[in-house]
């Protein structure tokens, strides 16, 4: 399983930083940022600490397992990004 982020991620960037394996991207810095709506965070990666979601001022981010049904598909839109 994965933690997912969904739409209501306004790019604040307090997220990636807070990740012990760095699997949150665009990351600050990085290019891409200006053309996503959301940060996405890798699902092979991903070791499920919750960290996260923890810090995520407007409640963005979901254990998998946990997504709301009409957002489940930030799942395959979170692992996507990093297939291309
Ligand atoms: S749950 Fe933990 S490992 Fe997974 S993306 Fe969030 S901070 Fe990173
Ligand atoms: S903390 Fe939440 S709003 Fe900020 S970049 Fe991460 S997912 Fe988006």
């Amino acid at each position: 399983m994965a933690y997912v982020v969904t739409d209501a991620c306004t790019k604040c960037m307090s997220c990636p930083p807070v990740c012990p394996v760095s699997c949150i991207h665009p990351a600050e810095g990085e290019e891409g940022l200006d053309a996503v709506s959301h940060v996405n965070i890798n699902p092979d990666e991903c070791i499920d600490c919750g960290a996260c979601a923890g810090i995520c001022p407007v409640e963005a981010i979901f254990p998998e397992s946990d997504l709301p049904d009409e957002q489940r598909k930030f799942a395959a839109e979170n692992a996507a990004y990093f297939k291309s």
